[in-house]
C-alpha cells in the first residue's frame, strides 16, 4: 500500500485558489476523468481535478513538461479512455501524480503553462473513463446482507459462507453510465407471494444502492493469483458506484444463480476516479469482532488487518420530480461509512483473482451497498422502509417506499480526518424515466 509523501503535505497549496477552501479537489487530491468540453466536436481525454477547474492532460502532454515514467502516463492520458494509464500501474500513476502536485503548487516554475490548460469545470462533459471490461458486484456490508437477507429469508439472514469467502457476482457492464444517466424504468418477471403465476410489467419495486466502485489498475494474466500484501497494485482508484436495483424482480430470479435482470438494466457511477494513493491519509484498521471467523491466510496480512480499510463518508439524496419543479433542494436520505465494510478493496481483489481468473485494467469492483450499523446508515430503500412495509415522508409530505418515475438519486463521497486535508469525490446523479413503451 502506497505510503504518505509529499504530495499529501497538509501545508501544499495551489496557486489555484478554488482548490484551497471547501474544495473536494485540493492540491491533495488530484482525482482523473475523461472529459471534453461541452458542445464542442472534440475528442475525450484524460483530466485532472483542481479546485473548480480541469487539468487537460493532452494540452499538458502537448507542452512536453514531463520527463520519464511522469511523461509516459501523461502520454498515456491523451487517449479518449484511462485503461492505458491504469495499466502502467502505481509507480508510473504515481510519478505523474508528483509532477502535477509539483506544477500546481503555489511558486511553482510551471504556473503560466499549467495555467494554459486548465478549463472550467463548468464548461466540460464526462466521458466514461474507460472501458470497462467486467463488472463484478460484492456484497461487502454484513449490515446490508443480515436486513436484505432477513427480508428474504427470515429463519437464515446470513448464510454461512458470508463470513468466509467475499460473496460477489459477475455483473454486466454494457449499461453501466457515468453521472447525469436517465434510464427508463426496468420491465421484467414478478410474481407476488399470494399469485399463482407470475406476471411481466414494469418494476414496481426500483431501489438505488449505494456503493464504492474500485477500478482495476495492472492487469493480471490468466493463471496468475494476486497476493494480499501486493493486491492494491493492482487497483487504480474509487469512484462512487449506484447500482440500480430491481427488486420485486430480483426477488423471484435471484435462486439458485443470484442476480441477473434486476441489476443488468443500469448503474451509475460519478465522473472522478480518486485513485489509492489520494486515500492514503484515510486508511483505517481492518477489524473482526472475535466471535467471527479470522480470514483464511491468503486473505489475510498485517498490513491489511492495519490499514486494509478505508474510512470515506458516504451519503445520499433524492430530489423527486415534484421538489424539481417546485425548485426544492435535495433531501438526504442516509448516510454511512465504507469503513464499516466485513472486507477490504485488497480482499476482495485478492479473491477475485484467487482461481487464477485474470483482472484487466478497467475492471470494475463494486463494493455492494454499504449500509452502517445503524437504521440511518442503511445504503438502500429496501432496507429504509423496511422491506417496503413502512414508507418513510419526505419534508414536502410526499412519501416513498421505492422510487418513482422522475426521482433523482444524487450520491456524495468525501474523507476527512484530523492532521490531513479532505478530500471529496464529487457526486453521482441519475434519474428514473418511466418504463418505456
Ligand atoms: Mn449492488
Amino acid at each position: 500500500m502506497i505510503k504518505l509523501n509529499q504530495t499529501h503535505d497538509v501545508n501544499l497549496t495551489s496557486w489555484v485558489t478554488s482548490a484551497n477552501t471547501n474544495s473536494d479537489f485540493p492540491i491533495q487530491n488530484l482525482p482523473f476523468a475523461i472529459f471534453r468540453r461541452k458542445d464542442q466536436n472534440e475528442a475525450l481525454r484524460g483530466g485532472v481535478a483542481i479546485g473548480t477547474q480541469v487539468v487537460d492532460l493532452a494540452a499538458l502532454a502537448q507542452l512536453n513538461l514531463f520527463s520519464g515514467i511522469a511523461k509516459t502516463a501523461l502520454e498515456a492520458a491523451r487517449q479518449p479512455t484511462l485503461n492505458a494509464l491504469m495499466d502502467l500501474g502505481v509507480e508510473a500513476n504515481s510519478a505523474l501524480r508528483l509532477s502535477l502536485s509539483k506544477a500546481l503548487r503555489v511558486d511553482s516554475p510551471l504556473q503560466a503553462e499549467l495555467a494554459s490548460t486548465l478549463i472550467p469545470q463548468a464548461d466540460i462533459e464526462f466521458g466514461m473513463p474507460c472501458q470497462i471490461g467486467d463488472y463484478t458486484d460484492f456484497y461487502t456490508s454484513v449490515y446490508h446482507a443480515t436486513a436484505v437477507g432477513k427480508l428474504f429469508r427470515p429463519d437464515n439472514p446470513l448464510l454461512p459462507n458470508y463470513k468466509w469467502i467475499p460473496i460477489g457476482y459477475h455483473g454486466r457492464s454494457s449499461t453501466i453510465g457515468i453521472s447525469g444517466q436517465k434510464f427508463h424504468r426496468p420491465i421484467g418477471q414478478t410474481k407476488a407471494a399470494d399469485a399463482s403465476a407470475p406476471s411481466f410489467a414494469p418494476c414496481k419495486r426500483l431501489d438505488y444502492e449505494l456503493e464504492m466502485g474500485f477500478f482495476v489498475g495492472k492487469s493480471t494474466e490468466m493463471g496468475q493469483q494476486i497476493a494480499i500484501e501486493t493486491a492494491e497494485q493492482h487497483l487504480f482508484g474509487v469512484c462512487i458506484f449506484n447500482d440500480w436495483s430491481a427488486r420485486d424482480i430480483q426477488a423471484w430470479e435471484y435462486q439458485p444463480l443470484g442476480p441477473f435482470l434486476a441489476k443488468s438494466f443500469a448503474s451509475t457511477i460519478s465522473p472522478w476516479i480518486v485513485t489509492m494513493e489520494a486515500l492514503a491519509p484515510f486508511r483505517a484498521k481492518f477489524t473482526r469482532p472475535e466471535s467471527d471467523p479470522q480470514p483464511l491466510p491468503h486473505l489475510s496480512s498485517e498490513h491489511n488487518s492495519e490499514f486494509g480499510g478505508l474510512d470515506i463518508d458516504l451519503s445520499c439524496f433524492i430530489q423527486t420530480q415534484a421538489m424539481h419543479q417546485n425548485k426544492q433542494a435535495m433531501t438526504q436520505l442516509s448516510q454511512s461509512n465504507f469503513k464499516y465494510s466485513y472486507w477490504t478493496p485488497a480482499q476482495l481483489i485478492t479473491h477475485h483473482g484467487s482461481n487464477g481468473c485474470s483482472m484487466r485494467s478497467g475492471d470494475l469492483l463494486g463494493s455492494g451497498t454499504q449500509s452502517g450499523p445503524t437504521f440511518e446508515e442503511a445504503g438502500s430503500l429496501l432496507e429504509l422502509s423496511k422491506g417496503g412495509k413502512t414508507p418513510i415522508t419526505l419534508p414536502n409530505g410526499e412519501k416513498r417506499t421505492f422510487l418513482e418515475d422522475g426521482d433523482t438519486i444524487i450520491m456524495r463521497a468525501s474523507c476527512s480526518k484530523q492532521g490531513a486535508v479532505s478530500i471529496g469525490f464529487g457526486e453521482v446523479v441519475a434519474t428514473v424515466l418511466p418504463a418505456k413503451a
